[in-house]
């Protein structure tokens, strides 16, 4: 069946030098000296150690357990003992180092025991879940967790299904291997895919310098009597990019801020569909993948490799000529030098070309941009590199951002074509780090931030509620104040004009006495206490030859001091007023 293509923007065609390594087929690796297993191998969180140094681990063992929906756990590539859980130089250009699991192998490579699962008799979230536990991960590059990418939009229906078998970067050639000699299980793998997501077409795009690859999927397509159309596309770098097939295949863009499930797509490497096969049809995680080993070696070849084989070990088996001086991992647009031979293969590890300066010559000296628009061209998303480069240049990164910096895919086209030899991607590189960088220093300092307002708070909270109790203790003391204070004054009144106490067990009769006149009576008592009080005072103070006052005398004095003390009783005063003793004038 035939049908319309559609052209990406841009692209380039640079040499492909896949031959070398298509003459050979598939072999398995030999057990390397030690594996060392990074738990971090895919997008999402880190999964978690759950092995100890010294621990017995068989080939598919979980060894790190995935941290969240969006990972995948990591398994034992092999039986042997765990010999260290620690940090080691990760294959990145950052050459940061991140928390392996090293593993000797005892020889054996015992597996666990597995079991095939009937995945048509089993619930889709229990299929996801299934992969998620076997660690499968988009082995295109991108390692996203596959589990993450199978569920269907409840809004937008899915319409096609894309399966990327376009392998555009040179020198890569172990999908085109892979689909060469494993399609049934590849396809077997895409039924999965198709029946969980339900989309209206399955389309597997191949780059069409990949005849014998196209014809197998198509045989297998075929015996497996499955609707899939195997569709050759044409070769131009970047075809394999999620994005470029997508629009070669069905004229959808998706634009940067969208994911393609927005636009009803969806899109898995072959690769990815082979390991979700092995997972469901034969129990068996993640724990190693097909690599391409070529470059400046004798044996370019494919290998089945285990996952944590040191690179340089493998590197080896293909016969890597003396003046190799180091390794890329990836193609020659995208991939980077590793920091060292030691760094081990990893589940985003496709590719490993010996590197040297007859395949890939010193670069001459940069140049100025001399705005010649080719690198525009070149661009596949239809950036403006130049504008990228220079405000990079400048550490102007609002501008990049402005220039939509993060929707470049870094595939390279721009530095390909550049006549002053810019290495463009780096410039980006670098700038997106340096965003990333602020993005993160800004992220904590809003942190602190909120941290220090919530304190700040909490201590009016605390200081309010310390002051509103201090004012209830104090007005419950000024209550019990009160309440002594009028039990005080209503004592004097007892058995005369407050209560009759009842003689005997009779009833009691309760006279009722006004307030008004309990604190008259109050007062009375008050002033009859200074008075006496006063009196004593002056009789203490007075001189000896002093003759003794008129009994008028002592009576008028007495009257002024009784209305002075009187005047000062019925004065307000606060409830807290200490209590001053009389004075006498
Ligand atoms: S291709 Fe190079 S020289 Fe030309 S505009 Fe782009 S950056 Fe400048
Ligand atoms: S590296 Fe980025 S800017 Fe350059 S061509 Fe690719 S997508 Fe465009």
């Amino acid at each position: 069946m035939l049908m319309n293509l559609f052209k990406f923007k841009g692209g380039v065609k640079p040499p492909t030098n896949k031959t070398q390594s298509l003459s050979l087929p598939i072999t398995r690796a030999p057990m390397p000296s030690r594996l060392i297993v990074p738990l971090h191998q895919s997008i999402g969180g880190t999964p978690n150690p759950v092995v100890q140094v010294g621990d017995k681990v068989l080939k598919g063992q979980l060894i790190g357990e995935a941290d969240g929906w969006i990972s995948a756990a990591v398994h034992a590539p092999t039986s042997g003992t765990v010999i260290a859980v620690e940090m080691q130089v990760q294959p990145h250009p950052s050459g940061l180092d991140a928390l392996c699991v090293v593993i000797e192998p005892d020889g054996k490579d015992e597996w666990i025991a597995r079991t095939s699962l009937d995945y048509a008799a089993m619930t889709p979230e229990a299929v996801r879940e299934h992969l998620q536990q076997s660690g499968v991960v988009g082995l295109g590059g991108a390692v996203f967790p596959t589990h993450g990418k199978l569920t269907a939009s409840k809004t937008v229906p899915m319409d096609e299904l894309i399966i990327n078998g376009a392998e555009c970067e040179p020198f890569i050639t172990c999908d085109d291997l892979l689909m060469r000699e494993r399609a049934e299980e590849v396809v077997r793998g895409i039924a999965i895919f198709r029946d969980l997501l339900q989309p209206k077409k399955v389309l597997i795009g191949i780059e069409d310098n990949k005849p014998e690859a196209a014809a197998a999927m198509r045989a297998a397509v075929n015996a497996q009597n499955e609707p899939f159309l195997v569709v050759p596309v044409p070769t131009l770098y970047p075809a394999g990019g999620a994005k470029q097939l997508i629009r070669v295949l069905t004229g959808k863009e998706v634009p940067a801020a969208k994911r393609s499930t927005d636009l009803g797509v969806q899109c898995f490497n072959v690769a990815t569909a082979y390991t979700a096969w092995r997972a469901i049809a034969h129990g068996e995680p993640v724990v190693s993948r097909l690599v391409t080993v070529t470059g400046n070696v004798h044996a370019p070849r494919n290998y089945e490799v285990l996952i944590g084989t040191p690179m340089g070990e493998l590197l080896q088996l293909a016969q890597p000529n003396p003046d190799t001086d180091g390794i890329i991992m990836g193609g020659p647009m995208m991939g980077f030098l590793v920091p060292n031979a030691e760094v081990p293969v990893i589940k985003a590890t496709n590719c490993l070309i010996a590197h040297d300066d007859r395949l890939f010559p010193p670069k001459a000296p940069e140049m100025p941009c001399i705005r010649c628009g080719a690198c525009a061209q070149a661009c596949p998303h239809e950036l403006q590199p130049f504008e990228m480069y220079w405000y990079a240049r400048a550490k102007n990164f609002g501008k990049t951002q402005e220039y939509h910096i993060f929707d470049c895919i870094e595939c390279g086209c721009c530095s390909f074509v550049c006549p002053s030899r810019i290495p463009l991607v780096q410039y980006f590189r670098f700038a997106k780090s340096e965003i990333w960088a602020r993005e993160r220093d800004k992220n904590a300092a809003d942190g602190a931030k909120a941290r220090f307002e919530l304190k700040q708070q909490r201590d009016e909270r605390e200081k309010t509620e310390k002051a509103e109790k201090l004012a209830r203790a104090a007005a419950a003391q000024a209550a019990k104040k009160a309440a002594e204070a009028e039990a005080a004054a209503a004592a004097p009144a007892t058995g005369s004009d407050e209560a009759i106490a009842p003689a005997s067990s009779e009833k009691p009769v309760v006279v009722e006495v006004s307030t008004v006149d309990a604190e008259k009576a109050a007062k009375m008592a008050t002033i009859e206490a200074a008075m006496a009080r006063a009196k004593a005072q002056r009789e203490a103070v007075k001189p000896k030859n002093t003759e003794a006052l008129s009994a008028q005398q002592q009576h008028d004095l007495d009257e002024i001091e009784a209305r002075r003390v009187a005047l000062k009783t019925t004065a307000p005063a606060t409830a807290d007023a200490p209590q001053a003793p009389p004075k006498v004038d």
